[in-house]
């Protein structure tokens, strides 16, 4: 019988929430057989294979993502890009080369920025027609905000769209930034796009992620994993209109394989801080709107009622205060006592403390993204500017939370989808009494996310038993995030090949 073992060890090992040194792991197959001292595994090692990173390496489960729009991110990642183009003659050849070169539906460029280019100008809907006279053409710029499309592009909008000049084939808003929306990808660019992604998502750590998406995507998910074409681990939600659909195929939160598992139900209870559309109590600094709620309260509680009527977990994403209020407003009329079904809140990023107390009252899990804060939510970035500096000092209070004894887990809602950053904003809150250490802070990208999809004896944490899902960074347990590098993956105790792994 062939032997699948071997024994895997790093000076440090992350075991239950602390960095230990002198300890191994055997793996088993696709399971951690045992953790072991020092002295036992140099005994196993004469006998089984032993991988020794020795050096500044450490050994941790792999990254789990728990809020995550892997294929969205991929099928992006996959445009043709106009990053560094000196002019917009040279940009309009290119587009003409590609679009004869291939044979699609749709073509959408991303990245360009006519700020470099010679001409200094937008390029012009009768432009693109020129050299794309048959097929639509889309050509994004670098901001998301503004695109141009030619003629063929246009008439696939549906008419009296807002944001949308029909002459100059210039869009602003709306359907730049809805661009899957409006030009739903085909099949082929799914498949394509979580491909792209999650070798990307590997390269950076992350072995399992919370997906959000429709029952399509959910059967290409499902196509690549009987092809043995998919390496990650998959919680899919799916967005709330297709509850119905969901609940009437009798699929219940937590059916499926170790790789892909059906998730819960999705829904907006507000927009963004940078659209200005997250709904608060207070206008936006300068400005008369203070954001937009999507759902009402009364909608919140007949969902819930509906999602956990069919077993499905109720996933709703609420970023200002006034939304976050009417969420666990909804929840409270409906949920059942105890949550058993782990309905969630996402973003939760300016919870009033009375907010704080009524998720905690009601056993909310909350999914919240580190990376924001170091993106948007540091001193004099895009929080204070738009929100004032008494809310943007609120921003993602992760120590209250934590220490409110709520269930917290970290996701990177893929903007970009890496770990390393969001530790680097928890750990480097902008207020001090915010800031996690670093053994929290890996925690809620491990074994927290595990909980949040019903996981937490399978994976996330390295104990006997458990999923092979382990991760090695080179650097200390007090190296600065930034200073941290992934150096390999394993899932189900098998290296993985991702962007950039393998090779240091
Ligand atoms: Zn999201």
């Amino acid at each position: 019988m062939k032997d699948d073992r071997y024994v895997i060890s790093a000076e440090w090992i992350f075991l239950d929430g602390e960095f230990r040194k002198g300890m191994a792991l055997l793996v088993n197959g696709d399971r951690i057989d045992g953790v072991l001292e020092r002295d036992d595994a140099l005994f196993l090692g004469k006998y089984l294979p032993f991988t020794e990173y020795s050096g500044e390496f450490m050994l941790l489960p792999a990254f789990i993502d728990a809020h995550s729009h892997l294929y969205a991110y991929g099928i992006d990642r996959n445009r043709p890009s106009l990053e560094g183009f000196s002019s917009l003659k040279d940009v309009l050849e290119f587009v003409k080369h590609f679009v004869s070169e291939r044979e699609r539906n749709l073509y959408i460029f991303v990245d360009f920025d006519q700020s470099g280019w010679k001409e200094g100008r937008m390029p012009r809907r009768e432009e693109l027609d020129l050299v794309a006279p048959d097929r639509p053409v889309i050509l994004r710029r670098v901001c998301g905000h503004v695109a141009v499309g030619n003629r063929k592009a246009l008439e696939l909008l549906p008419e009296g769209i807002d944001g949308v000049d029909w002459e100059t084939g210039l869009m602003v808003e709306d359907v730049p930034l809805n661009l899957n929306r409006y030009f739903p990808p085909d099949d082929g660019e799914i498949e394509e796009g979580i491909l792209r992604g999650q070798k990307e998502y590997m390269g950076l750590g992350v072995a399992s992620v919370h997906e959000f998406g429709t029952p399509r995507t959910f059967g290409i998910y499902q196509k690549l994993e009987r092809e043995g074409k998919l390496k990650l681990r998959v919680y899919h939600s799916f967005y709330r209109e297709f509850l119905r659909a969901i609940a009437e195929a009798g699929l219940r939160t937590g059916f499926g394989s170790l790789f892909l598992k059906v998730g819960g139900i999705k829904a907006f209870a507000d927009g963004s801080v940078g659209a200005r559309t997250a709904a608060f109590l207070e206008p936006y600094k300068g400005e008369s709107t203070s954001g937009v709620l999507l759902l009402s309260s009364d909608e919140i509680e007949n969902l819930v009622r509906n999602a956990e009527g069919a077993g499905l977990q109720v996933i709703i994403h609420a970023i200002g205060d006034r939304a976050i209020e009417q969420v666990i407003e909804g929840y409270r009329r409906a949920i059942s006592p105890g949550n058993p079904l782990r309905h969630r809140m996402e973003h939760f990023e300016f919870p009033l403390d009375r907010s704080v107390n009524g998720a905690r009252v009601i056993g909310l899990y909350l999914s919240v993204q580190p990376n924001f804060v170091a993106r948007w939510g540091m001193k004099g970035g895009m929080y204070e500017d738009f929100l004032g500096r008494t809310r943007w000092s609120r921003n993602n209070p992760f120590r209250a939370l934590c220490n409110s004894g709520l269930k917290v887990a970290f996701g990177s809602d893929s903007m970009p989808p890496s770990p390393l950053l969001g530790l680097e904003g928890a750990v480097n809150h902008p207020i001090e009494s915010q800031r996690l250490d670093m053994e929290r802070a890996l925690s809620l990208y491990t074994e927290a996310g595990a909980f949040f999809s019903f996981e937490e004896n399978l994976k996330g944490r390295l104990c006997e038993g458990y999923l092979a899902d382990l991760l090695i960074l080179r650097g200390k347990p007090d190296s600065k995030p930034g200073d941290l590098k992934v150096v390999d993956l394993y899932i189900g105790g098998k290296k993985m090949e991702g962007e950039g792994i393998g090779k240091a």
